[in-house]
């Protein structure tokens, strides 16, 4: 890429969560020339760690009926665009005893009543109110079961809302922008923000991490989407970082080997919080923490102290969760809006363009706070301003109603299983991650039936797809295929299937086997980091020495003396 005009984009977005390719998809969608770089991968920050949730936010109708609104709003939105990606998680609220809600609960349920008239908004069903009884109906493992009910169990609320693959939604954003001319480099990230003598910005300088390559581009106008990073890309556009403030608080999920529950559960944490144990997508997730961060948003992890305080909560509740397999964590930073003060848990979760014509530098605008529920609105207000600087043509904003990728037909999946002569489950998770384009997936595999072949088998993930998210997709490692499809991420954590997955990705790079080997155990090292904090100390020793054994057998392949 070359080229150090002005003119060479009309937009240049920095950062490729949700909110960057969010409006990299509506910017293109609208006739804007487009570029976005990521200098990990897409979806690599909060996006792809967050609770995936396309919630409403009951927690926030007190303080923040505004935020309630608009996501409730956008769910509904991003229900019509993504059909395929969505997920009904219907939640239990028990109330009474230790370890739950202690408000009354009639309160309660006159809140949710409340809660309720937004719910239409998001096909949502109304709450209902529960005796203990029916809560144990549901739930028959709450409280270790029904002879041991506590005595206080008042009973309970359900209520209902919308999960999805955060990390599925960015890629599908990212595939839409693509296909509608933007140019999206990940693995480069973007080291100066160019401004000329006026202080408008006119471009960026950018690296690109696996070649060493540096790259400039002129653009009339830069978005900074960076999330938790904000104030540091506030600075490479020599601004001082106060001029884009986010409060970065870092929350955690513990990941259980399958579902666990029939419903999601909420429960409260020593300090009170709210945690909830939530089945999502075939694994269960066990969550959130919310803490002031300042480390390094580059490499955040869950520790083993942020495990302890999340299963001791839901323990009080689901003391099944002691008995079952923890195996892994996620860990991501929220870009809150900044408030001195207030703790975590009750800052807003609003967001804001700040447009730094206000600090000399014309053009640039970074985008601060949100939520994956409200991304295409924040997106679209930002494209809007985008549109009104630039002074272009007025296009409407679609993006509440062009399906994304694969959101614009439903695929059967006993079809694909008959059809391909599939498993049902490997069907299912196809017709899940892909939607209408799991077909493009299917047609590899009538043309080369061997691609039918299963590389991870907790997930499962076929050799098709593999190459597929590859070549379609912009994966460049096993970490990035990971990501798009779960691969490694269920029981044995990649043990199975890593070598093969780096070998495809070496075949579709081009690469040299070597390299494969290499990608294989950089994915390996990290899960090792990110599942020994939950796994417990024998399992965490055990897959050490599995680790160790994986190597020195691809030893010879990397030319290595182990
Ligand atoms: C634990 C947790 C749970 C959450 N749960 C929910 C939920 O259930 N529902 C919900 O609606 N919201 C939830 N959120 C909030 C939501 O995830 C975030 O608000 C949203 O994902 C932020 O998106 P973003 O694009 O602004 O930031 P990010 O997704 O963090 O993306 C920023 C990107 O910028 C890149 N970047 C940084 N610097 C540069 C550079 N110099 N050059 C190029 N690229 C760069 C990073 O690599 C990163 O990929 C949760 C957040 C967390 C942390």
């Amino acid at each position: 890429m070359s080229g150090d005009g002005a003119g060479d984009f009309d937009v240049a977005i920095i950062g490729g969560g949700v909110n960057g390719t969010g409006v990299a998809r509506d910017a293109a969608q609208r006739g804007l020339r487009v570029v976005l770089f990521e200098k990990n991968d897409i979806a690599f920050g909060a996006s792809g760690n967050s609770s995936g949730m396309i919630h409403g936010g009951p927690r926030y109708l007190t303080d923040d009926p505004e935020v309630t609104r608009t996501s409730c709003e956008d769910s509904g939105h991003i229900q019509r665009i993504a059909p395929h990606l969505l997920f009904r998680v219907p939640f239990l609220m028990p109330l009474g005893p230790e370890g739950t809600e202690q408000t009354h609960i009639d309160l309660v349920d006159a809140f949710f009543e409340a809660y309720d008239r937004y719910q239409p908004l998001k096909n949502g069903k109304p709450h209902a109110r529960l005796t203990a009884d029916e809560l144990y109906e549901l739930e028959p493992g709450l409280f270790g079961g029904r002879g041991a009910t506590p005595a206080r169990l008042a009973g309970g609320i359900t209520f209902d809302e919308w999960g999805i693959d955060g990390v599925r939604l960015c890629i599908a954003n990212a595939v839409d922008a693509i296909e509608r001319g933007a140019i999206v480099h990940t693995h480069t990230g973007v080291e100066a923000i160019l401004r000329d003598e006026s202080g408008r910005a006119r471009g960026v300088r950018a690296r690109n991490f696996s070649t060493g390559a540096r790259v400039e581009v002129g653009a009339r106008a830069i978005v900074n989407a960076t999330g938790a990073w904000t104030g540091i890309t506030a600075r490479a556009a020599r601004l001082p970082p106060e001029s884009a403030r986010v409060r970065p608080g870092k929350g955690i999920h513990v990941v259980f080997d399958r579902r666990i529950t029939n419903y999601a559960i909420i429960a409260k944490a020593i300090d009170d919080r709210q945690i909830f144990l939530e089945p999502w997508q075939n694994v269960t997730v066990l969550g959130t923490t919310d803490e002031d961060f300042y480390g390094d948003p580059d490499d955040v992890r869950a520790t083993s102290d942020e495990v302890r305080y999340l299963v001791e909560a839901i323990s009080n509740v689901f003391p099944g969760v002691a008995g079952a397999r923890a195996i892994g964590t996620t860990a991501g930073v929220r870009p809150t809006l900044y408030a001195y003060g207030p703790n975590e848990d009750a800052l807003s979760r609003d967001h804001r363009v700040v447009d730094h014509a206000n600090d000399g530098a014309r053009g640039l605008f970074s985008m601060i706070g949100g939520k994956l529920a409200s991304y295409r609105i924040f997106a679209e207000q930002m494209t809007d301003l985008l549109m009104v600087y630039l002074d272009a043509a007025r296009v409407p904003c679609r993006t509440h109603t062009l399906a994304l990728p694969g959101g614009e037909r439903a695929v059967s999946r006993k079809v694909l299983a008959e059809g391909l002569g599939i498993d049902a489950v490997a069907a299912t998770r196809l017709t899940y991650r892909h939607g209408g384009r799991a077909e493009r997936i299917a047609e590899r595999i009538r043309e080369r039936p061997h691609e039918a072949n299963v590389v991870c088998a907790c997930e499962p993930v076929l050799e098709a797809e593999v190459r597929h998210v590859v070549r379609h997709e912009m994966a460049a490692s096993v970490d990035d295929v990971a990501r798009r499809t779960r691969l490694g991420l269920g029981a044995c954590g990649g043990m199975r299937c890593a070598a093969r997955c780096g070998q495809i990705v070496a075949e579709e790079r081009g690469l040299e086997p070597r390299q494969g080997a290499r990608l294989a155990l950089s994915f390996l090292a990290r899960q090792a980091k990110t599942r020994a904090v939950a796994c417990g100390s024998l399992q965490a020793q055990e897959e050490a020495l599995l680790l160790a054994s994986i190597r020195s057998e691809l030893g010879p392949l990397l030319g290595e003396d182990v």
